[in-house]
């Protein structure tokens, strides 16, 4: 069903300002200066993203003696972990179907360490004293579509036979909780999700690090990694790093392990936010548990509210440019903020009016399995993790953790799991590359019409290769 709207979705965008809300805030702390000449370390912690953050954080914490540095080639938190939408999910495996038909035999134990890890998420903010504006509001699916009707419900019913508590909730039950006209049913996660401010996240682990005596290098891009004797030396731009230990956590940028690149492909996700809401829009909408929110679509939307009351507004179109191209050209994208302004007065009519104040995009490390691998180089001294494809905001402290046993040699439950111990099949090489990914978008919207997957996406979920499969 497609839904006329009376406001014009360009009128909308004109004011907006290109670039991250979060990261548009005076708070935004100064940066520091880069690394210089030679330096010696027990652990090096490449990337300033949440995973790099957490490895340095939790590798004090394991350690306190552990002389721990951190690298950064802009400045912490500039890229996904500054640019996010804030969803901090338990969910390890880009959520409850995709974990199941991978790893149906420890996915019960999956949903108890995901859980787990958002609670210690929780509690390290709490100790830390960290201000993200964390609220454990919990998340709704929703289904636009009755096909996706049929879907949550099957889900529902996965949930209760694999432990996790997920409750179905009829297109009465969610009007009475977010106010569209659009939707036709809801699956709930109560506890599963927090929302935060995902820069404050990002400038408050940071904050952490240097509290527990983390050494941390902005404007410092690791350009080698050389094992020598004991040592993994790092050159950088003004200066050379000699380690015992690597972490990398680059995410979608080329990895310094160049034999893992084939494996993660950076794919553009785009976001908006709204102009405050006035307490009559807000009225009109309802949204009194302030859940965040996202359809049940192959290509979806999430949206939640900010502290001060904005919609957060993003997804559906998910971009990838031939030759696996970086830029910070492509961080603004019109076409898709059009579309996205388009289904969100589709979603929400009463908000007629309402302007976007920020438009960004930003990219997310997309791998064949849409959930985190992980690995070693260098006869186990250099650990990585990348692939969250979009779900990274609490897995990456997961990461983190997994590369610190691997780091450290332990055995623990985490390095244990199957979903720990493989690897997604890697991206073919261009032109097959892009048009194989062409050609999934393409099937995938189509199948979002009308629920059916053709021969392309059968062929794929029997490779284990699909997504929502
Ligand atoms: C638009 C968007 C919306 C998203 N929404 C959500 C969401 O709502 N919920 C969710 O769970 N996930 C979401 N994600 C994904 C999530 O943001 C990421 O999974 C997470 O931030 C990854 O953290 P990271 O530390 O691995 O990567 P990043 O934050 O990308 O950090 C990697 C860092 O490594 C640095 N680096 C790279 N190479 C080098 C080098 N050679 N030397 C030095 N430094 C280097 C980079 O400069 C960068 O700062 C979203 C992502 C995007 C882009």
């Amino acid at each position: 069903m497609t839904l006329a709207i009376a406001t014009d979705p360009v009128r909308s965008l004109v004011d907006a300002r290109p670039g991250s809300f979060w990261l548009d805030d005076p708070a935004k702390p100064a940066p520091l200066p880069a690394l210089a000449g030679g330096q010696h370390c027990d652990l090096l912690v490449i990337g300033g993203g949440y995973c790099g953050l957490w490895t340095a954080l939790l590798a004090k914490e394991r350690d306190p003696a552990l002389d721990v540095v951190l690298i950064e080639a802009q400045e912490v938190g500039w890229a996904a972990s500054g640019r996010n939408g804030g969803f901090c999910e338990a969910s390890l495996t880009h959520g409850l179907a995709n974990g199941i038909a991978r790893w149906p035999g420890e996915y019960d134990q999956l949903e108890r360490l995901g859980r787990r890890n958002l609670d210690e998420i929780e509690e390290t903010l709490r100790r830390y004293g960290i201000d993200c504006d964390w609220e454990r509001t919990g998340s709704i699916n929703v289904a636009t579509r009755e096909h996706q009707v049929r879907e949550l419900r099957e889900a529902a019913r996965l949930a209760t036979r694999f432990g996790a508590e997920r409750e179905f909730l009829d297109a009465d039950q969610l009007r009475a909780e977010v106010n569209s006209r659009t939707y036709l049913a809801g699956l709930r996660d109560e506890h599963g999700t927090a929302l935060v401010n995902p820069a404050k996240l990002a400038w408050g682990l940071r904050e952490a690090c240097l509290r527990v005596g983390v050494r941390v290098f902005e404007r410092t891009t690791a350009t080698d990694l050389i094992p020598q004797g004991p040592d993994i030396v790092v050159k950088t731009g003004y200066g050379r790093i000699a380690a015992r230990r690597v972490a990398l956590a680059t995410n979608a940028f080329p990895s310094l392990v160049r034999r893992v690149r084939p494996y993660v492909i950076p794919v553009y996700d785009y976001v908006m936010v709204t102009e405050p809401l006035t307490p009559e829009q807000l009225a009109s909408i309802g949204w009194g548990s302030r859940c965040g929110l996202s359809d049940a679509g192959n290509l979806f939307h999430y949206y939640r509210l900010t502290a001060d009351n904005r919609i957060l507004w993003g997804g559906y179109d998910a971009i990838y440019h031939y030759g696996a191209k970086l830029s910070a050209e492509l961080d603004q994208r019109p076409a898709t903020f059009g579309t996205l302004a388009a289904n969100f007065f589709r979603t929400f009519p009463q908000l007629e009016g309402i302007r976007f104040t920020h438009t960004w995009g930003g990219v997310i490390d997309t791998c064949s399995r849409f959930s985190a691998f992980y690995g070693t180089a260098a006869r186990g001294r250099v650990a990585y993790a990348l692939g969250f494809t979009g779900l990274g905001v609490a897995a990456t402290r997961f990461a983190a953790q997994v590369m610190l046993d691997r780091l450290e040699g332990a055995r623990t439950e985490r390095t244990e799991l199957k979903m720990v111990r493989t690897k997604p099949l890697p991206f073919p090489p261009e032109p097959i590359r892009w048009l194989g990914v062409e050609l999934t978008r393409w099937s995938l919207a189509r199948a979002d019409s009308d629920g059916n997957r053709n021969l392309w996406l059968r062929g794929m979920d029997a490779l284990g290769l699909g997504f929502g499969s």
